[in-house]
């Protein structure tokens, strides 16, 4: 790993969707460098390549071609049981829809990375409650989803993002089903673990209300990178 390379680098990524006549470019190049530590919000209209280029950040889909980075590494050099590792030690993600898991406890859903890593039941635990305090949800480990209010319900699916100390969190539009007020409380603490985690936050976002809390904001438009600005932020 070379300490002075960015934490990702991406460098003319395409991607492209079905074959002959049917085929079609969702990304055109795109070429973006990101920091340890920074919270880069990404914009743009519907269709516009955002969710492609989580996805190839996530390692959940590769590029066709392009080259992305991860600490120096060549991912789209990597095995699919390489970039699942890759993706369950340094990667933590966050929807808009939650995606928890119904009939089960908030602290057995955060625990779920832990068990895919093979984690003991006992660390597993600590790791969980630790994880669900950090969000606000301390004595709510026992309560399901479904007795829980969507602001909750996101808190728990942060806690089950940040619970392996990821070195990314990736959210796709993470707000998008929560009023304003509760969107903002998400916001600041997804932030806070910016700041003092120093995990860096990938978010995808329509409302620049939302993006005003990132520190740099990336706007796409027809699959390119159409400006990429420092953001004053949120006074
Ligand atoms: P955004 O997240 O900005 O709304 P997407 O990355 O989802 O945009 O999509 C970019 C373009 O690629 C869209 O035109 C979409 O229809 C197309 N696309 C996305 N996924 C697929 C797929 N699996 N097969 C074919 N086309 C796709």
């Amino acid at each position: 790993m070379n300490a002075s390379a960015p934490l990702i680098r991406l460098a003319g990524i395409t991607k492209t969707y079905g074959r002959g006549q049917a085929a079609f470019q969702a990304l055109k190049g795109i070429d973006l460098e990101i920091a340890q530590g920074e919270f880069v919000a990404v914009m743009g209209p519907s269709g516009s390549g955002k969710s492609t280029v989580m996805n190839i950040l996530g390692c959940l889909d590769t590029p066709t071609a392009g080259s992305y980075e991860f600490q120096g590494v060549h991912v789209e050099r990597l095995t699919r049981d390489q970039r699942a590792l890759l993706r369950r030690h340094f990667l933590g993600f966050v929807f808009q829809g939650f995606n928890l898991l119904a009939r089960t406890s908030a602290l057995e859903n955060v625990e779920l990375p832990l068990i895919y890593r093979g984690e003991p039941a006992a660390s597993r635990h600590a790791a969980a409650r630790t994880a669900l305090q950090q969000v606000g949800l301390d004595g709510w480990e026992r309560h399901t989803p479904g007795e829980l209010s969507g602001g909750q319900q996101q808190r728990v699916a942060i806690a089950r993002a940040i619970v392996t100390r990821p070195e990314v969190l990736l959210a796709d539009e993470p707000t998008g089903n929560l009023d304003t007020h509760t969107s903002r409380e998400i916001m600041e603490l997804i932030s806070s673990f910016s700041i003092e985690q120093g995990i860096t936050v990938l978010m995808v976002t329509h409302e620049p209300d939302m993006a005003e809390y990132a520190r740099r904001i990336v706007h796409f438009v027809d699959g390119r990178v159409d400006s990429d600005r420092i953001n004053g932020g949120v006074a």
